[in-house]
């Protein structure tokens, strides 16, 4: 089938309006949880021939995400989709105003291969709660994972409801020809460029889940111990390859001795090394060599250790960096940390605001005065105080980003929100009607019209 066809099966489905019943959606949900929860070890035996990811790291940070994601829909889409009243204005009165979310319909969802079953899974959970009809492309690069969900996914569903297409630039472009009512990516600033092109041609609303450089402040009077712990874990699970992972450090130049120390005792602790099989690899060796690339030797405080034919590379913390360094001028995307120590925060938030908008950024300070400076002198997508990545687990919030790191956002009903429009409708009876709006206008109308309007 090709990709006109397809979409003209998943229009076709979608005008039966069966989608727009929320027991068809909750169904559906559930379907998909119970192919995910059925086929649990395939899913971990295939992300681990990608790139060695635990059952572990696979079960807390993609499959519970994903379910989690289900449950919260499941419970909630009802409400979601409720017609909300507005407030009718004086001039409509006795009229009522209200709004209607309704599917934005045939959707396109392009995955990321980082994190391959949620950043592809969890957008489509949003779509179907939504009330679409999805057509997924999940990463090739990723190519053990991309198999076995178009096999699940094709197998349990019924393509004009929900299909997986597998491809890489040649197929995503040709998908990118037809029109679809909304395409959500997840991926790099640059081909999120070629998305929001692509879509612009078909006017095409898009939610764009991009990267960056995200920063991390750390200022003299933390917890120190506590901070490397938290920092150890964010930015070393799955080697680093996390879009919300601290990227590079700006640490108080009084601290920052003991910060590498604290970063030793805790990459020790978690034995994150190269012979551990608990330590995820490095995706494929494009990005390997790339990685290597980023590694000044002369500055190496910590790790460097790497195995080419394994593609695992050793927690590495660089110091004495600059904002020169060829390490600063891409986002990392692996187990790499640069250190930069600075005098005032004033001078790093100058430093920080020099790059594009991150999609993270994290503060570690005790000072309430710190903390508020920087929570309004950054602008980034999302983050934390005290903690680093731990606020994608909270789906009361939304998790998206700003300029460069993306547009739009989703998780929970911010994702419900993300697929949805919002149809806005006046309703009028007909035994009444203000005749202030009918020709001819005169100045006794315009008299009245100013009392009602000003
Ligand atoms: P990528 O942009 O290379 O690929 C993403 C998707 O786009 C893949 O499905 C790929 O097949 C497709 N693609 C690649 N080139 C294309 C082209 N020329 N035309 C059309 N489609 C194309 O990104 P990646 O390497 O998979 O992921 C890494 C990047 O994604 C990092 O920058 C990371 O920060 C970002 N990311 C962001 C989030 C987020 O939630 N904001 C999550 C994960 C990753």
């Amino acid at each position: 089938m090709n990709c006109q066809e397809l979409i003209d099966q998943q229009n076709n489905f979608f005008n039966t309006n069966k989608t727009k019943e929320i027991g068809f959606r909750i169904k559906k949900l559930r379907q998909l949880k119970d192919v995910l929860k059925k086929n649990e070890q395939v899913l971990f035996d295939a992300i681990y021939k990608d790139f060695k990811k635990s059952s572990y790291e696979t079960y807390a940070t993609e499959l519970s995400v994903i379910y989690s994601e289900i449950d919260i829909a499941v419970k909630n889409v009802k409400r979601w989709s409720k017609v909300k009243k507005g407030v009718a204005s004086l001039l409509n009165l006795p009229g009522i105003s209200y709004s209607i979310p309704e599917p934005y319909g045939t959707v396109l969802v392009i995955g990321a291969w980082n994190y391959p079953y949620q950043l592809s899974l969890c957008p489509v959970v949003a779509a179907i709660s939504a009330g679409c009809t999805v057509v997924l492309k999940p990463s090739e690069v990723s190519s053990h994972t991309s198999k076995i969900m178009a096999q699940l996914i094709n197998e349990a569903f019924e393509p004009s409801f929900f299909t997986v297409v597998e491809g890489g630039v040649k197929e995503t472009t040709a998908l990118l020809e037809v029109k679809f009512d909304k395409i959500f990516f997840t991926g790099s600033v640059a081909v999120g460029k070629i998305i929001y092109q692509a879509a612009a041609k078909h006017l095409t609303p898009v939610t764009l889940e991009l990267g960056g450089k995200s920063p991390v402040i750390i200022t003299k009077d933390v917890n120190m111990d506590m901070t490397a712990k938290r920092l150890v874990w964010a930015k070393f699970l799955n080697a680093g390859q996390t879009c919300i992972a601290p990227d590079y450090v700006l640490v108080e130049s009084a601290a920052h001795d003991e910060f590498l120390l604290a970063m030793k005792d805790h990459i020790e602790k978690a034995n994150y090394t190269i012979e551990n099989d608990n330590y995820t690899q490095i995706i494929n060796d494009k990005n390997y060599e790339r990685l290597c690339d980023l590694i000044n030797e002369s500055k190496i405080y910590l790790g460097g250790d790497r195995d080419r034919n394994d593609r695992v590379i050793s927690p590495t913390i660089l110091r004495d960096v600059e904002f020169s360094d060829k390490v600063m001028q891409e986002e990392i995307f692996g187990p790499i940390l640069p250190v930069i120590s600075f005098e005032t925060i004033t001078e790093a938030i100058e430093k920080i605001n020099k790059l594009p908008r991150p999609l993270s950024c994290y503060v570690f300070t005790k000072s309430k005065t710190i903390r508020n400076k920087v929570l309004k002198e950054i602008s980034f997508g999302g983050g934390a105080v005290n903690d680093a990545m731990m606020h994608f687990a909270e789906k009361s919030l939304p998790f998206g980003g700003v300029g460069n790191s993306g547009i739009g956002s989703y998780h929970g009903k911010f994702g419900f929100d993300a697929f949805s429009h919002q149809k806005s409708v006046l309703q009028k009876p007909f035994w009444i009607e203000l005749n202030l709006k009918y020709a001819p206008y005169t100045s006794g109308k315009l008299k009245i019209l100013k009392r009602i309007l000003e």
